[in-house]
């Protein structure tokens, strides 16, 4: 089969590889689409993947093509979203229901061979059935929901705050409308993209800007999210946390990145900072929450590109140029 391959550090091609073949508990996915994310980037920059070559992609979907010897779950013709995460279920993390911090911590696409390709296999338990209205290609965004959903999972009780979230791209549009639906009394978004700043204005919010020195709100934000990874970007958002709230990292910084903290701010103004790291328990709930229409994928996807392009694709979402961008086998 053709797949896209991270080689070495700084390159990605495409080439054939062996078709795969299903475990006793697993399935093979024929993908419908796949999509990038930064995490992909890192993995070409060497961070996150322990061995490269790797096939990544840890956001796709697809049709099940061949399913091994002990599944009854799912059937040759069924529609999937895989859920990427593969926990130990052993270790302390695992057993006190931290599964994301697993000891063993292992992703399809990132330590096993990823949906960049024609065809990825995938334990039959972390593969959830797609309703009818909902097409293949699109269902690629249930995994970047659920780590929007589990940011969601580690805040508490967001009724009527007041949220502002830095960064505009996918990940922050999707905090964007997950903000939107569980009762944030005003939305605010930030980006020095204007470009993408007018993404965030189409799916409504209340107010965008460049700096957040031009939004009004000098007593600040009970829920201030990241979604840049940047420094100057988490920098700012700390200090723009309102007494009494939460400043939620949910981009992904480069491992040097620093940041200067406020102690007695902390201190005094009872300030939480918190984090959340990829999926857990929320990719069921992304799912239901997709074919329930929380997302437009039509706003969402910007890009669909054949497999075949996958390094140019790369090169487009490091540069920053549309929203989620798909390949498509
Ligand atoms: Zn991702
Ligand atoms: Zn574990």
């Amino acid at each position: 089969m053709k797949a896209a391959v991270i080689e070495s550090v700084g390159r990605a091609v495409v080439t054939e590889v062996p078709d795969p073949t299903p475990g006793p508990r697993e399935v093979v996915v024929e993908v419908a689409a796949c999509g990038l994310c930064g995490t992909d980037l890192h993995i070409l920059q060497g961070e996150f993947a322990p061995k490269l070559p790797i096939v990544p992609g840890h956001e796709f979907a697809g049709e099940v093509v061949g399913v091994g010897a002990q599944v009854t779950e799912v059937a040759v013709g069924d529609r999937v979203a895989v859920d990427p995460s593969l926990y130990c279920y052993e270790c302390h993390y695992c057993r006190s229901g931290h599964n994301n911090m697993c000891e063993r911590w292992a992703a399809i696409g990132v330590t096993t061979a990823g949906g960049a390709a024609q065809y990825a296999v995938a334990p039959v338990a972390n593969c959830v059935k797609l309703p009818e209205h909902v097409r293949t290609q699109d269902a690629a965004l249930v995994e970047p929901l659920s780590c929007a959903v589990r940011g969601y999972d580690v805040l508490k009780s967001q009724l009527g705050a007041h949220v502002l979230i830095y960064g505009s791209g996918t990940m922050g549009l999707m905090m964007l409308e997950l903000a939107k639906r569980t009762g944030a009394a005003s939305v605010d978004v930030v980006d020095i993209n204007p470009a993408r700043l007018e993404t965030a204005r189409r799916l409504g919010v209340s107010g965008t800007a460049g700096n957040a020195d031009e939004l009004d709100r000098p007593q600040g934000w009970e829920l201030v999210v990241d979604a840049t990874g940047n420094a100057a970007a988490i920098q700012d958002g700390l200090g723009r946390v309102a007494k009494a709230g939460t400043f939620l990292q949910f981009g992904v910084a480069d491992y040097a990145t620093r940041v200067e903290i406020d102690p007695y701010r902390i201190y005094n103004q009872e300030i939480t900072i918190t984090g959340s790291m990829a999926v857990l328990h929320s990719y069921e709930r992304a799912a239901e929450l997709f074919a329930a229409g929380v997302l437009d994928p039509e706003v969402f996807i910007s890009d669909r590109l054949p497999l075949t392009e996958y390094p140019k694709a790369l090169e487009q979402f490091a540069a920053g140029v549309g929203r989620k961008i798909v390949v498509v086998p």
